[in-house]
This record gives C-alpha cells, sequence and structure tokens, in this order.
C-alpha cells in the first residue's frame, strides 16, 4: 500500500523536525495528482504513528492544487485538473506545476 510508505515518511519527518517531541497535530497538503487516497493515507498515518511520540496526533489533510500560468494573457490561476485551457482566454497554452506531492505543512507539539 502506497499510502502507509508516504505516512511512514510523514511520521519521519516529523521526528526529525520535532525530535524528542510529543506531537498532538500533524498537516499535511496532498496534490490532487499525487495518487495518494487521503482515507488511506489517514489508515496509513494510524499505523505508522503507533509507538511514536506521534501516537496521540491527529493528520490534517488539505488538497494542494496546481498552479498554472497562461502564455497567452499571464492569468494565473489554480486547478484541481492535470490539465486545462485558461479559463481568461481560453487559450491551450497554460504551464503547469505543483499538486503532485505530499509536503508537510506544519506540526502541532504538546505544550
Ligand atoms: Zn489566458
Amino acid at each position: 500500500m502506497h499510502e502507509l510508505g508516504v505516512a511512514q515518511q510523514i511520521v519521519a519527518e516529523v521526528a526529525r523536525q520535532a525530535p524528542d517531541q510529543k506531537i498532538s497535530e500533524v498537516g499535511v497538503e496532498v496534490g490532487v495528482l499525487s495518487g495518494v487516497v487521503v482515507h488511506a493515507l489517514q489508515y496509513g498515518f494510524g499505523v505508522a504513528k503507533l509507538g511514536t511520540l506521534l501516537e496521540e496526533a491527529t493528520l490534517t489533510v488539505a488538497t494542494g492544487l496546481r498552479q498554472a500560468e497562461c502564455a497567452n494573457c499571464k492569468t494565473e490561476f489554480q486547478s484541481d485538473q492535470a490539465w486545462s485551457c485558461c479559463p481568461q482566454c481560453q487559450s491551450d497554452r497554460v504551464k503547469f506545476r505543483g499538486g503532485d506531492d505530499v509536503r508537510l505543512l506544519f506540526i502541532e507539539v504538546v505544550e
């Protein structure tokens, strides 16, 4: 299961950024094209955190959209599609980036 591996990476990254801290909440951004299924990630996180300082932590997931810029009219927009036309001028000369990975957004430490 792909999501378990992702969850283990999240747990490892949190442990690296907040060593020896008890964690109450972890926020991540899951890109719309990352292929990660959020409920599977939640399940994987529940498994990966066992026996760690994240054991009590909840996982908050935000959706990471793709950033797009139209080469024709320079409109910048966000999209949950792999690709789409410019919403402003309907041009197909649109450059997309991002939205294809999982990023750590924040860590809440128990006081
Ligand atoms: Zn445009």
